[in-house]
């Protein structure tokens, strides 16, 4: 017997909790925690989670600075915005959305992104805490799936947990965060061999490849917890993950569908961590 994993409530208790974290944190302090949003250029899917991204400001009671600037803009112009908002009290996470133009220089301007504003936790620092197993701020797709696992009280202690799929996105913090979490980790990507095989023997198989119903069901284990990251469209055009739900949760305890699994932890997390920045900065 499989349970589909609802992301879509488990989300919604969250945004619940950090609305009433946020709400304490105003009293306490006497202000509101903030996040910045810099957008660059029209990228429609950009445009998307970014208005997502301040509905859910809205929704948490955090205040958004939305920064919204022209496909032209030059990199000083840019770097000097992110440097101002790195010096703003008012402002407790900074986001600059991805991608940005070819003529812009991306990693220039994410590291002037301190460390502790960096609630995207993409920083070698915070990358480098997470793997040293000190607090930091972490990548908000990965640090979703750990809070789903928690939500549903499923183990992860000793467990066998294979991610496939190695990006400083998902893939590695996917992974630092089941080691830390005392599960035995095996992370595969596109030249593992024998690739089958090493999904076969996870109790927990996490899937962030980016390709459509890539995990099929004779490489999951009977039983196994089955988490999809994957955004992918199908060959009709619909939204679709990284694994074959259809035929693979038949053989799973637990499996995230394509959308309404893990999707809705990403902004819920960005949430969690700027909450997380605020507290940290006191
Ligand atoms: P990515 O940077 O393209 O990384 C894909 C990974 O998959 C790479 O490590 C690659 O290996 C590996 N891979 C590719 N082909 C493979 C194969 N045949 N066998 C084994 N491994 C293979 O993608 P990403 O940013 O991690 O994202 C992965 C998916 O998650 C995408 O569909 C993306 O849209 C989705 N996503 C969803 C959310 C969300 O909120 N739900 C957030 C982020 C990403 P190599 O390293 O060897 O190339």
């Amino acid at each position: 017997m499989f349970n589909i994993i609802d992301g879509k409530k488990i989300s919604a208790d969250m945004r619940k909790s950090i609305k009433a974290e946020a709400e304490g944190y105003r009293r306490k302090y006497r202000r509101e925690v903030g996040l910045a949003v810099v957008m660059v250029g029209e990228n429609p899917a950009s445009a998307i989670y970014v208005r997502n991204k301040i509905k859910a400001c809205e929704e948490v009671g955090i205040k958004s600075f939305a920064f919204y600037l022209p496909a032209t803009v030059s990199q000083a112009d840019l770097e000097q915005l992110v440097a101002g908002l790195a010096a703003d009290e008012n402002v407790d996470g900074i986001l600059v959305q991805l991608p940005l133009p070819q003529h812009i220089s991306g990693s220039k301007v994410l590291s002037l992104i301190p460390t502790a504003k960096d609630v995207d936790g993409f920083s070698a620092e915070n990358m480098g805490n997470l793997a040293m197993g000190e607090k930091c701020l972490v990548a908000c797709t990965p640090n979703g799936i750990m809070q789903m696992l928690k939500a549903l009280g499923i183990a992860v202690k000793g467990k066998r947990a294979v991610v496939v799929g190695r990006s400083n996105v998902v893939g590695k913090p996917m992974a630092l965060l089941l080691l830390n979490a005392d599960a035995t980790v095996t992370v595969c990507h596109s030249k593992t061999e024998n690739l089958k095989d090493e999904c076969l023997k996870a109790d927990i198989l996490v899937a962030a490849v980016g390709k459509p119903k890539f995990i099929t069901a004779d490489m999951v284990k009977e039983s196994a917890v089955v988490i999809d990251v994957g955004m992918n469209r199908d060959e009709e055009g619909k939204l679709c993950g990284d694994v074959d739900f259809e035929n693979v949760k038949e053989k799973c305890s637990y499996i995230t569908p394509v959308p309404g699994g893990v999707g809705p932890m990403t902004i819920t997390m960005l949430m969690y961590n700027t909450l997380q920045a605020a507290l940290f900065r006191r």
